[in-house]
Formats: C-alpha cells, structure tokens, sequence
C-alpha cells in the first residue's frame, strides 16, 4: 500500500480504449480462516487488430500464484507485480485464468477483501477488485460474473452479485454457494460477503408484475433497526418507476449492513455493502436527521442501479456522470418525499459550507477533473455536489419534461455501456435541440462564479434594468475562465410577500429564468412598482456566490415573506453574514442587531412555516461561509478564532432577542413533547440551543431532563444544548448518555462527537482520552472521524488555537492512520490544507504540520497528492 516514489498522474486526455473484450468470468473464491485463494477464470476476444498484450492489475507485489493461458501454465515468477501492473499475450480469442492467494484479515485499508467485525466483505469502487485478483480493472470493461464462493460452514451465509444458482456442501465441514449476475458490469462493481449474518426479507412488485426479493443482512442483534431502511427502499424503487420510469431488474435485491466501511454505501449490482450508520436506524437511536439521510442514502445507491450500473463510467475521470445525477436524483427524491424548500435550502447550505471551499482551495479541480495521482481523492464535494447541482441546471433550463426525454434518450443509447459525461450532455441536447457547448465549461472549469447584479430603476417609466456579471475567479485548478452559462430565477416581491407580476417581452409571469451567457447582460422589466424587491437566484438556480445591491430593508422584506423558500432563508442568512463581518472587521464597535432580530421574531411567529423552515432560518450560517465573506472585506482579517468568537456571540444575541417569542414556545414543546411532529423537534432543538447558550431562567434543567427522553432526536437536542458549554449538566447529561448506549457502538458515536466538538472544553488531551475509551476503534473510519475530523470542522477554538497546537495533534494522529488506511487519512487530513484565507503566520503553521507528516516518509499516494497540492 505504501509508495514512496512520486505519484505520477494519470491525464484524462492519455485515455486508451480497450483492445481486448472479457466475455465472461468465474471467480472461485476459497476462503479459509488466515487467507482466501482466488481463481479468476476470463475469456478473452480482440476488439481490433491489434496484437498488444492484455494489461492487468493487481495490488502492488500482489501474490501471482499461478497463471495459465489457453490450458498452458506460464511461469508466474516471469512476471514483475511489484507496480501492480502485468502485461500477457493472449490471441483472437483465449482463455486466461489467474490464481491469487490474499490475506483479508490483515487488511486494514478496507479496500479490496476485508474482516469486519465476525463478516467478510468487499469494496471494490474504484480500484478495490486489483486487490483480490489479477484483472483488467478499469470501468469500460464489463462482463458477466459468475462466482463460486466456498467457505467453512461457520460462515452460513455467502452472498454475491446476481442470483443465486446453486448452493451445497462440501466436505471438512465446508459449503459453497454459486451467483450469476446476468448483467455485463465493470469488476468494481463486484462484490461478496460472507458470515453468520441475520437478515430481514420483504417485497416489491414492480410495475410488469415482477416480484423482486428484498433482503437486508446484518449482525445478530440489529434486525430489529432495519425497518426504516426497508420502507425506505421500497420508496425508491417505486419512485423511480414513477417519476423516470425505471425499474429495477434482478430477481433479488440485497442489503448487508457493515460496520468497518469508508465511505457512507456501495451500489455493487444487487448486492450493496452499506455503511451500518446508514441502515440500522430508528427513533429510539437515530435523530430526524439521521432518519432522512438513511432513507437518501438507500435511495441514492438503490438509484445507481441504473445511472452507474446498467450506464456506468468510462474511465474514472467520469465519475460525475453517475455521481452527480444520481446525487440529483436522491434530491428529487427526498423533495418530494418530504419539504421541497427544506431539502433545497438544506443543500445549499452543505454546498456552501463544503464545496465552495474546496473550490478556491489548494484541491480545487472541475467536476470532470483533467488528472489524479489517487482517484480515491476524487471522491469530493465538487464531484458529488457541484456535480448535481450541473444537472439541475441543465433540468431547470429544459424543463422538467425536456429534462426526461434527455434521460430516455441517454438511456437508450448508452444501456449496457460505458458512458461519458459528452455522452450525457449530447443526449439531452439531442433530445431538446438544443445547442450545450458552452454549458459545457461546467464540466471543465473550476471555481465558483461571482455574479454581481446591479439595478437601475426609472420612477418615470417604470422600468427596471437589471446588469448582470459574471467572473470565474483564479483557482489552484488553472482550468480555462470562459464566461458560463447561468440560469438565474428571479421574480419580484411587494408588500407581506405579494407577487408582483414580471412583464418582460410581451409576457407577464410570476418568476423567470434568465440565462446569463456573456461576461456582462442584462435584462429590462417593464410596469414595475417602485417599491418592488427583486428576490433573485430562487431555488438556488445556479451554483455561484451572488452580489448584489439590496438594503438590509429590502433583505428584511424578503426574509418576511419571499414566496420562494430559499429566496427567504438566503435573505436571512445574507443579513446574518453582513452583520458578522462588520462585528469581525470592528471588533471594539458596539453590535446593534435589533432589525435583524425583530425580522427572525416575526418569522418565528409566522403561521405559514413550519417548525423546519423556522429552525433552518434560525440557524446561522456555517463558519467557513462567514471566513469566505470576511475575506473579501477590506478592512477585515479572516482570523478563525475571531469569526467563532463573534459568531457565538451573535447566536447569544438573538437568543436573548427572541426570548419573549421562544420561551413561551419551549414551555409548550416540552408540555407535548410526545406527540411533536419532525418539523416541532427541528425548531425545539434550535431554541432551546439558543436558550442554554443566553441563559433563559430553567433552560439548563430543561435540556438535561429533554437529554433523557427516549427519542433519539429530543434526546440530542437536549444533550447538544448543554454541550455548548462546561458545566456539572452538561456532565451529567454525557455519563447517563453513556451509560444508556454502552452496547450500541453505533449511538456512542454521538457521545465521541458531542465531546471532540465541545467548545473550549475538548482539548486535543481530552480526544486522546476519547481514542483510549473501549467503544472506540482504531480501524474503524466511523469513530476515527467522529473524534478527529469532527474536533477538526467543528472545534474552533482548540482545532485553530492560537499557539498550533490543535494543527499539530491531528498531523501527529493523521501520520498513523495513513499506515493502516490511506483513504481515510487523505479525509482526515483536509481541514489542515483550508488555509488560504488566513494570515501569513496561521498558514506557516498549517504548512508546518503538514510537512511533519510528509518528513515522516513512507507516506501513502493518496495522502501525499493532498499534502503536495496543500504546499505548493
Ligand atoms: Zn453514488
């Protein structure tokens, strides 16, 4: 696993197609207690005429036991594994057969074959399967499986892609089981599983009348918590018959839940491996949050089987062809399953928090990156989430029924293939006829947009200019700034929120799309009243960072009453950012927020939200968005310290604010607290934050008692509440938390989190402490990122203290990991590279940890393109 020479990276423009075509393959796969033998029997055919040598992979010095071609053993000792990477002539047509013997249980990377816990298991996206066998392992080479999995009987239950085909005994007290999955796929989407697990079985009828076997696996112990998960997934599957048409194919559709996994799911066909924390959730251990992530989750790899398993990649520069729509379609999903406005301003939020960073970061790269050293660092915010919002644009500028004939079309053209992102984009633009040249830059520049709107207004003629700009800025990427293509939504609001009509053209509407092109536009609206505000950007039609002229007052008539959800809640997280960087730009000045919070009383009383909206509109925007603002301030240093400072404060301040409001409120919530609805618990959970942290008379003993309820999510917000702060409650509350969860490794993430993220409290000592508690594991990537990364997004005042000790804990910490996993320490180390808005001496110290952990040598390919990039 570990290279110590330079990465060298892999270009998307030095892409090869294959020459050779693998018809069809039979694994057998022998697994014993200290090792598994696997045979990889492939046929081969020539796609050209060409007499090149078939390339294959495996992991770096990988055993090759044995390798026979056509009936005729070659000498294994001949061929040189140690850069992973074999040549072997083959003819026309010929038979290859490859023997490997591999150690899961010393293998902690979790890519490949692994032990986790009792079970074993695989992950093979993206370049997991080269470590089981020696294969052409590349995503435009797809074939049809067949695997035989033999195994001791301990093991009851083996499990592979497909359906199941035959089963026995064999001798030594050991059994097989064979699966044939009649799908071609490319090998990462293989996988296998095999322990003494406990399942529950449900079914779907699909839309022809097919009956589809639907089963999630776990450990003894927790069928009990699949119930959600299985009503999720039965959701998805008849949602997606309904809204794209697609149903699902197999006889079977299985689920195994894993504990040890690095990343959240796997959609491997009919057998996805899932990150136990995304299936074993219910009321009682799992918060609203957790339950709406599952059931997105399960869909969005359940989604996969059509966008990334029938179409897949074609090479791993593509990952956004199926990452991105698919992350698109879970969207759409969880929309209409829940509130439309709440899952969009809940993205937006996330993509700001996450993905804007990234692109004006040292790792900044389009969503169709040019080239990697290590394509598991590829697996990003701009990938997944940039990626989406991509196809949302190309759906809000087609319309919802262009966007489906798009689909249909890429569908039947490109079924059973290997696709690119050209592939996709053409389909739509055939289906519509429409011309996406220049949509294209989305895929090949990186950087957020800037668009600045500015407004002239005649009294005289009632007409309103809107001038429209556009500027990609420089990004560590280099990538090409061509102007974008930029579909803003806008309409205009009157008095308590009244939709004043557009006339534009000929036309009166209630809101348009305008597609801003050029460098510089604009757009001229006729009949329009004075006091009307433009709410601009509705839905969050575009991924950009927006200027623009509006007051505070006009913000203020927006945040009270935009009919459009997200125009709303972004007026007031704007009004919240602009108060925060003035109080960091004068730090001595007295704060006056008395409009602000009148405005957010006035939303809390409002009748026409629910619970959700208020709590979302309440909650303040994320530390690295208030860094960004403070940034582009001129009189301003982006000092993180500072910006947590004012930032509590500021929560503080409007907590005391909206007292007369909220108490009332959280007396009454408390009264019912059995019978709250999602929505009620969302806004709880935010009050009665901001009541611990501004002290209301009772608020402390009323979190602590909310801290002991039997639902997980009233539990939390009790227990978050008190963990703003030290204090004997707040204690209290953790020791009974603890003692309540001892045996669900699962809940006690929650306790390490809560503990690594409190403020001043937990210092890097006290996460030592934590990694020494019994319920924490190692090798496990869950609770590794539970007390690391979440002490280094979330603890401000001890990840950034002043003296660099925080930078240094978690250097020291990630220089371990990338020994036992690469993958999980190229994650861990992010929040070290965020450095390039902060001061000359913050960024030498960043810069000094990181290169710590490279002058410790021997450091992973994946931790050292980050560390490279960070430095450079
Ligand atoms: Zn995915």
């Amino acid at each position: 696993m570990l290279d110590h020479a330079a990465p060298v990276p892999i270009k998307r423009s030095s892409y090869i197609k294959p020459h050779i075509a693998i018809d069809a393959v039979h694994l057998t796969i022998r697994l014993f207690d200290d090792r598994a033998v696997v045979i990889c029997r492939f046929e081969t055919s020539r796609l050209d005429d060409s007499t090149k040598p078939l390339t294959l992979f495996g992991g770096k010095g990988m055993a090759l036991d044995r390798i026979v071609v056509d009936g005729a053993p070659l000498d294994a000792s001949q061929f040189d594994t140690a850069q992973g990477e074999i040549q072997v002539e083959v003819g026309a047509n010929s038979v290859v057969e490859t023997t490997t013997t591999i150690h899961p249980h010393e293998n902690t990377s979790l890519e490949g074959l692994y032990l986790s816990g009792d079970m074993l298991c695989t992950q093979c996206e993206p370049e997991g399967f080269r470590h089981i066998a020696w294969y052409p392992d590349r995503p435009d080479v797809m074939s049809v499986f067949t695997t035989r999995i033999e195994a001791p009987r301990s093991w009851p239950v083996l499990l592979s892609n497909g359906n199941l085909i035959e089963e026995g005994v064999l001798d030594d007290h050991r059994h097989f089981a064979t699966w044939h999955d009649p799908f071609k796929k490319p090998s990462y989407l293989f996988a296998m599983v095999a322990g003494d697990l406990d399942h529950v079985q449900d079914h779907f009828t699909t839309k022809d009348g097919r009956d589809v076997d639907l089963r999630i696996y776990v450990e003894h112990g927790n069928a009990t918590r699949t119930k959600h998960a299985m009503e999720s997934l039965k959701r998805s599957m008849k949602w997606d018959e309904d809204v794209y048409g697609l149903s699902y194919d197999l006889d079977i559709f299985m689920i195994v839940a894993v504990s040890h996994f690095n990343m959240g799911a796997m959609e491997n066909k009919g057998l996805n491996i899932f990150n136990s924390k995304f299936i074993l959730a219910d009321e009682e251990t799992a918060t609203d949050g957790d339950l709406d992530r599952v059931e997105g989750i399960v869909a969005h790899e359940y989604f996969h089987n059509w966008t990334g398993n029938r179409i897949t990649c074609r090479d791993w520069f593509q990952l956004t062809l199926k990452e991105g729509l698919t992350v698109y379609r879970d969207q759409e999903f969880t929309a209409d399953m829940h509130s439309r406005g709440v899952k969009r301003t809940d993205d937006v939020a996330l993509l700001r928090a996450i993905q804007f960073p990234e692109d004006s970061g040292p790792t900044s790269h389009p969503i169709r990156p040019e080239e990697y050293s290590e394509i598991n660092n590829f697996y990003t915010p701009t990938v997944y989430e940039k990626g989406a919002e991509v196809i949302r644009m190309i759906a809000t500028m087609l319309g919802q029924d262009g966007f489906m004939k798009g689909m249909a079309l890429y569908v039947e053209r490109h079924d059973g293939t290997a696709a690119t992102c050209d592939d996709f984009v053409a389909a739509m633009a055939d289906a519509n006829g429409v011309d996406f040249s220049q949509f294209k830059h989305w895929y090949s520049q990186a950087g957020t947009p800037v668009v600045t709107i500015t407004r002239h207004y005649s009294a005289d003629t009632q007409t309103l200019t809107l001038h429209f700009h556009q500027k990609l800025p420089k990004t560590a990427a280099k990538t090409e700034r061509k102007p974008m293509v930029i579909p803003i939504t806008l309409g205009l609001v009157g008095g308590n929120g009244a939709v004043v009509p557009l006339h534009h053209d000929g036309d009166t509407l209630d809101q348009m799309t305008f597609t801003l092109t050029e460098a510089e536009d604009s757009l001229t609206l006729t009949e329009v009243p004075e006091d009307a505000v433009p709410s601009y950007l509705r839905g969050f039609s575009a991924p950009v960072r927006l200027k623009t002229d509006l007051t505070d007052a006009e913000e203020m008539r927006l945040l009270a009453g935009d009919v459009d959800p997200f125009g709303r809640w972004d007026a007031g997280q704007s009004l919240m950012v602009k108060a925060l960087t003035s109080m960091v730009a004068t730090p001595s000045a007295s704060v006056d927020l008395t409009g602000m919070i009148n405005g957010l009383a006035e939303t809390l009383s409002d009748k026409r939200l629910d619970g959700a909206e208020k709590a979302q509109i309440l909650r303040l925007p994320s530390q690295s968005i208030i860094e960004a603002a403070v940034a582009d301030h001129p009189d301003a240093v982006c000092d993180p310290y500072l910006i947590w400072e004012k930032r509590r404060l500021m929560m503080s301040l409007i907590g005391k604010g909206l007292e007369a409001t909220a108490a009332p409120m959280l007396t009454a919530f408390e009264k019912k607290a059995n019978r709250l609805t999602a929505q009620d618990r969302a806004l709880y959970g935010r009050l009665l934050g901001l009541a611990v942290l501004s002290g209301y008379a009772g608020a402390e003993d009323h979190a602590l008692n909310l801290s002991r309820h039997k639902n997980m999510t009233l539990s939390e917000n009790g227990l978050a509440a008190l963990n703003q702060m030290e204090g004997a409650n707040r204690e209290t509350a953790l020791a009974e938390f603890a003692d309540r969860w001892a045996d669900n490794s699962l809940v006690m993430e929650k306790w390490f989190m809560h503990q690594s993220s409190a403020p001043m409290v937990s210092t890097p000592e006290h996460c030592d402490a934590l990694m020494e508690h019994p319920a924490f594991d190692a090798n496990n990537p869950n609770k590794l990122r539970s007390v690391l990364s979440v002490f280094a997004a979330m603890n401000t005042p001890n990840f950034h203290a002043n003296d660099g000790s925080g930078y240094l804990y978690l250097a020291r910490h990630i220089a371990q990991i990338d020994q036992r996993n690469p993958q999980v320490a190229a994650r861990i180390v992010l929040p070290l590279t965020r450095f390039s808005l902060y001061s000359d001496e913050r960024k030498a110290m960043m810069k000094g940890a990181l290169a710590r952990i490279k002058s410790a040598g021997g450091i992973s390919t994946d931790l050292s393109e980050v560390i490279s990039k960070s430095m450079n």
